[in-house]
């Protein structure tokens, strides 16, 4: 079902409009990496537990095979990218700072042998609960950048009916085109893999929720969604950010308002990204673990800005050099977009599942470094789109007056960075919110402790 006959653009309250500097990496075709020589992979790339190692120094894997798993429900076991020998099991530098553990294997020659999953014959035949089973062992989280357990989010208590499956092709982040490129290139698998969804949920309705600075996404997939006679509305929405996260999506494209603390599944919705629906359909069809994925390497320092598709565990510096390497005075690199990326300073770092993409730019397009006093302007407030008030909760946490920045709503702030955006003065509005959130929770597991 399409509905570019009765276009009627939605949005969401409040948000911000960055540049988008798309164009540098939208219009060309994804490319495969070569198989990296070696890969890091962390034991942990997901929210929820950590895995414990399956295999250690001097084993020899092959591609896909489960080399780290855990018990715990709220996890996602781990797979070896490339075939080839255990050099170590030790802790690396991790993008998300310090060291952390991780699988470090070697290459073996050109080997790539797969171990795949056990798949049914039809996946339309098959129960739910079967589905859930193969999206788990084949490790699959949220690909848009919040590495939530895709089994976990695809099994909603019963208490908390769900009718609405939204899929995100918003990817509002700045640079970042590989959901696009996915759209394009995999249209029919990610469509497949948006009906696996929709059975694993046992529903109906199926929204796609696209910005309509995709206009060829969204005229393929309205047209692939015909061919395939699958019943989903293709939504266009206006180009806003951060229409992505996952609350201000559900307000677009459904017009309902996720409770403040509460989750998508609260007003009956489940969100997930397109590279997510392309992982659950190479595991339910194709037998395939996630091992690698789609990533945007890109921006002003970059010499050949694309799409690559690379083995998770791959170095970023790995990444970066497939692109013509860095030009020259590189500013600032950063692990996803520049709203809600995070800052790198050492290339050495390994690709996650939910990497998508690499960002590297010159000083031209950094945001202001020097801080100001506030001057209430009020511009923070104004594009907030959680309705809270980032120049009060920031000021707070730089006080130290953490019980109060919770009254003021901490914990609902996504982390979008639309405030900092804005704010003429420069504050570090995030950073002081993150410290307030921290030093709250921090607190909390303290007199949970004593308890
Ligand atoms: S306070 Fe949080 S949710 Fe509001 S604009 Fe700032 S980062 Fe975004
Ligand atoms: S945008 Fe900046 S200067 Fe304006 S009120 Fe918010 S924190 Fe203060």
């Amino acid at each position: 079902m399409s509905n570019s006959g009765t276009l009627n653009l939605s949005t969401f309250r409040r948000g911000v409009h960055p540049d988008e500097f798309k164009n540098m990496s939208c219009s060309s075709p994804s490319r495969v990496l070569p198989l990296p020589d070696e890969v890091f992979i962390p034991l942990q790339q997901h929210i929820g537990a950590p895995c414990e190692s399956l295999v250690k120094k001097g084993d020899l894997v092959k591609t896909g095979q489960k080399i780290a798993d855990t018990s715990a429900f709220v996890s996602s076991p781990i797979h070896a990218s490339i075939t080839g020998k255990v050099v170590a099991v030790s802790s690396f530098p991790h993008p998300l700072g310090g060291k952390v553990p991780m699988i470090h294997i070697k290459r073996n020659g050109d080997e790539d042998d797969w171990e795949l999953l056990t798949t049914p014959e039809n996946w339309e035949n098959t129960p739910p609960e079967e589905l859930q089973k193969i999206v788990r062992e084949a490790g699959i989280v949220g690909l848009g950048g919040a590495a939530f357990p895709t089994h976990v989010k695809m099994s909603p208590p019963k208490d908390k009916p769900v009718d609405h499956f939204i899929l995100n092709g918003c990817e509002c982040e700045p640079f970042l085109t590989c959901d696009h490129r996915n759209m394009l290139e995999e249209t029919d698998r990610v469509l497949k893999g948006m009906a696996i969804m929709l059975k694993l949920l046992d529903i109906k309705q199926g929204i796609i929720g696209i910005e309509t600075n995709k206009a060829d996404a969204i005229a393929v997939m309205e047209a692939r969604v015909q061919a395939l006679n699958l019943n989903f509305k293709v939504q266009p929405l206006k180009v806003k950010y951060p229409q992505g996260a996952e609350k201000m999506l559900i307000d677009a494209a459904l017009g309902r308002k996720v409770p403040d603390g509460g989750l998508p599944m609260d007003v009956g919705v489940v969100v997930n990204n397109i590279a997510t629906a392309l992982a659950v359909y190479e595991a339910v069809v194709e037998g395939k673990p996630l091992i690698q994925r789609m990533l945007t390497v890109t921006g002003d320092a970059i010499t050949e800005p694309g799409n690559i598709i690379a083995r998770i565990g791959t170095p970023f510096q790995v990444c970066v050099d497939a692109c013509g390497g860095l030009k020259g005075e590189t500013a600032q690199v950063f692990m996803g977009g520049p709203m809600m990326g995070l800052a790198q300073y050492d290339l050495n770092v390994p690709t996650l599942k939910a990497t998508s993409g690499i960002v590297c730019l010159e000083s031209s397009q950094l945001k202001k470094t020097r801080h100001y006093p506030c001057i209430q302007c009020g511009s923070c407030v104004t594009v907030c789109p959680m309705n809270l008030v980032p120049t009060r909760i920031s000021r707070l946490a730089e006080t130290a007056k953490y019980d109060e920045c919770k009254d003021w709503g901490v914990f609902n702030c996504i982390e979008c960075g639309s405030c900092a955006f804005v704010c003429p003065s420069g504050i570090p509005l995030v950073q002081w919110i993150r410290v307030g959130k921290v030093k709250i929770t921090e607190k909390q597991n303290k007199l949970k402790a004593k308890a």
